[in-house]
């Protein structure tokens, strides 16, 4: 029996993975440990790790695996992670990055409990990732038909102004699906029969997709 939820979420850009995960983290109390929050959080508060991805970002550069890893770790060894398990999000992105975390979760004896995969059509994602806009000051994600704020342009948690990320686009997703499928999904096999893996049909609604889940870690946690 898992008395603690460890997880990691995967799924390509326009999967849903944001959403989701926030679902799960406000029904399970899990910590979010998303890549793109860390190095907001990171960046502005002037860490070390911050300063030194920021120059990656600030020149479009991907951030390196070490900078990326000092900051994964420096998270998972708070305290609050030991309390509450987490949930991950955006890492690993390839398998050098899962190999360096299943050290640090070793290292913390928490190994993971869960891959949840988000799998979804190619043409479904085109549509969900044109339509999605992000707050500046939270990260939180809308999409102007699905799931539009209250009012337009304007992050209905704190007023941040809501922006289209340059690559939301149909080529843009291409390259990242490219990039996704190459990199990040045979992280799977990486893991072969050492963790359970979820494969979750994310071409449903929102709901839906959030049902499965939410079935499969309740039992997680009453085995
Ligand atoms: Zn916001």
């Amino acid at each position: 029996m898992a008395n603690k939820l460890n997880l990691l979420i995967m799924g390509p850009a326009g999967s849903g993975k944001g959403t989701q995960s926030e679902k799960i983290v406000e029904k399970f109390d899990v910590v979010h440990l998303s890549t793109g929050d860390m190095f907001r959080a990171a960046i502005s508060n002037q860490t070390e790790a911050g300063k030194k991805a920021s120059e990656f970002i600030d020149q479009g550069l991907l951030v390196p695996d070490e900078i990326t890893i000092a900051l994964v770790e420096e998270r998972l060894m708070q305290a609050d992670v030991q309390e509450k398990g987490y949930l991950l999000d955006g890492f690993p992105r390839t398998i050098g990055q899962a190999e360096a975390l299943s050290q640090l979760l070793a290292k913390i004896q928490m190994p993971l409990n869960l891959i949840i995969d988000l799998k979804v059509d190619e043409k479904l994602l085109v549509e969900r990732i044109s339509g999605r806009r992000m707050c500046e000051v939270c990260g939180t994600i809308y999409h102007i038909t699905y799931n539009p704020p209250a009012v337009s342009g304007v992050c209905d948690l704190d007023g941040g102004k809501l922006y289209q990320r340059s690559d939301d686009n149909e080529a843009g997703l291409k390259v990242r699906l490219a990039e996704y499928n190459k990199s990040t999904a045979p992280i799977i096999g990486y893991y072969g029969d050492s963790v359970e893996v979820i494969e979750v049909d994310a071409s449903q609604t929102v709901d839906q997709v959030f049902a499965s889940i939410d079935t499969k870690l309740e039992s997680l946690l009453n085995d």
